[in-house]
């Protein structure tokens, strides 16, 4: 989940996907229970909780381990069944899940592991199906069988189309620099993922389902999220989030195929170096200097970094609960350094090659990077004391274009007032959005502001804007900010 970056508001931590299995409370007794053996206890328990909640399939899946484990291989096939009716879409865990050694032997686990690929393709159209109930005709539907994804929309065709452009330059950065195995879809046993680009109202709908009654400006400070039970990305923002969100997309479908669970400094390191990407001198489109790096950069002139560590071994509560833009900030520079040093991959593979050895990360960290905890602390400060400092929406530059903009989450800035004839020449008007600058987009006044950086009073730039569903552009002049 990711919160956006409004830097007046404060901002607030929410668990990063809210799955079934931590909202119900017979989980942690049914486990236990479980692992006793005590299976009578364990199964009254989860029966329990998969009646008051039809749509919970761990519960499910859980009893179909518990019947597997006492030999009722015909009681675990039916659970089983259920489990993946109810949402239940794993064929790694299924596979490599020792509990289900008995269920393994069965015909119905070989019908089931032969129709898989059938069996996500329908779960999709499903999806599909129920998207166009909950969100009607005024939203677009496609799919991408290359990435795996469904998307339902409710911006106009071009801004559609330019989601999924986003998503897919998002995916090859990933392929290229981080998960070199993922590239290849084609078994067709990842699951799909079904991606919501809602409207506002909509989206605080889905907000206040997901995480309770929100206040509203909390729920406008909410990016999106990504669950991975439900195998569902909602974003409300175009940008930084959509990319941090759909990365964790990659991430899970990465650790699915391996069998493994990482701990929240990778995840969210990760999918936070996408956050902010920019075009180099040469071209490239890569991880950019933003308000995360600035407040590592703070926090390294000011000798407040944490320790990697405890960075490495902070739980998720932790991590997201106390002080969480440090630790997201922290974790994205480790990636950040990584990448510079033309190590990120190779951190990724000694990592998930090593991972029943350390789970953490450290050794993978120190190994990939041949150092020592110590010497490390002291790299990772020497380098962000150096980065960079950018412009941010609580120290904006002295540059403009002639408007004043309003700060809202979906695809750009919202022009609230024009100040600058140029601007008003190039055809912009109160309520447009803008999209792009100098062929570079523009999601957010962040991405503005860097755009800005490295230009000067008097240049005429190229802009890309929005106005409802019509695309427009014109060429403005840079001024002087009021
Ligand atoms: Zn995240």
């Amino acid at each position: 989940m990711r919160m956006l970056t409004l830097a007046f508001l404060v901002m607030f931590s929410l668990p990063t996907f809210v799955s079934a299995q931590e909202k119900a409370p017979e989980s942690d007794k049914a486990l236990k229970a479980f692992q006793n053996q005590d299976f009578d206890e364990a199964e009254r328990l989860w029966t329990q909780w998969a009646d008051r909640d039809p749509q919970a399939f761990v519960p499910m899946y859980n009893l179909a381990c518990a019947r597997s484990l006492r030999g009722d291989t015909k009681g675990a096939s039916e659970y089983m069944l259920t489990a993946i009716e109810r949402g239940f879409a794993d064929i790694n865990q299924l596979e490599r899940d020792p509990n289900l050694k008995a269920f393994r032997k069965t015909d119905t686990y070989k019908q089931l592991v032969d129709a898989w690929p059938t069996f996500l393709d329908r779960r999709v159209e499903a999806d599909l199906d129920a998207a166009r109930k909950t969100y009607g005709s005024r939203y677009n539907y496609t799919k991408d069988s290359k990435y795996r994804l469904a998307f339902a929309s409710s911006y106009d065709t071009i801004t559609s189309r330019q989601a999924r452009e986003e998503v897919r330059r998002t995916a090859e950065w990933a392929y290229k620099n981080v998960f070199h195995d993922l590239r290849d879809t084609s078994d067709g046993l990842d699951p799909w993922v079904m991606v919501v680009l809602p409207t506002q109202s909509h989206f605080a709908v889905w907000a206040n389902e997901t995480y309770g009654q929100l206040h509203a400006s909390a729920t406008s400070q909410l990016g999106g999220a990504y669950a991975h039970d439900q195998k569902k990305l909602v974003t409300q923002d175009l940008g930084s989030t959509l990319r941090h969100e759909f990365f964790h997309v990659l991430h899970w479908r990465s650790a699915d195929r391996l069998g493994q669970r990482h701990p929240v400094w990778i995840q969210e390191g990760l999918a936070s170096i996408v956050e902010d990407m920019d075009q180099t001198r040469q071209g490239r489109w890569e991880p950019a200097v933003s308000w995360r790096t600035n407040s590592i950069a703070r926090l390294a002139k000011q000798n407040k970094l944490t320790k990697i560590e405890q960075l490495t071994s902070m739980p998720r509560s932790r991590f997201a609960g106390s002080r969480p833009l440090s630790n997201y900030a922290h974790a994205r520079a480790v990636f950040m350094y990584l990448h510079e040093q033309r190590k990120l991959a190779a951190f990724y593979k000694q990592y998930t090659d090593n991972y029943s050895s350390d789970p953490s990360g450290l050794t993978a960290l120190l190994e990939t990077l041949d150092t020592t905890t110590k010497e490390f602390d002291e790299d990772l400060r020497q380098w962000a004391r150096g980065l960079e400092m950018v412009h941010e929406q609580n120290s904006p530059p002295a540059l403009g274009i002639g408007v004043v903009f309003d700060v809202s989450p979906g695809d750009g800035p919202i022009v609230r007032q024009i100040t600058h004839n140029s601007a008003k020449d190039a055809g912009l008007r109160p309520g447009d959005i803008l999209t792009g600058m100098n062929g570079r987009s523009v999601r957010d006044l962040n991405e503005f502001y860097r755009v800005l950086t490295g230009l000067s009073k008097g240049e005429r730039v190229e802009i890309t804007y929005r106005r409802r569903s019509q695309h427009k552009s014109g060429t403005v002049e840079i001024t002087g900010r009021k």
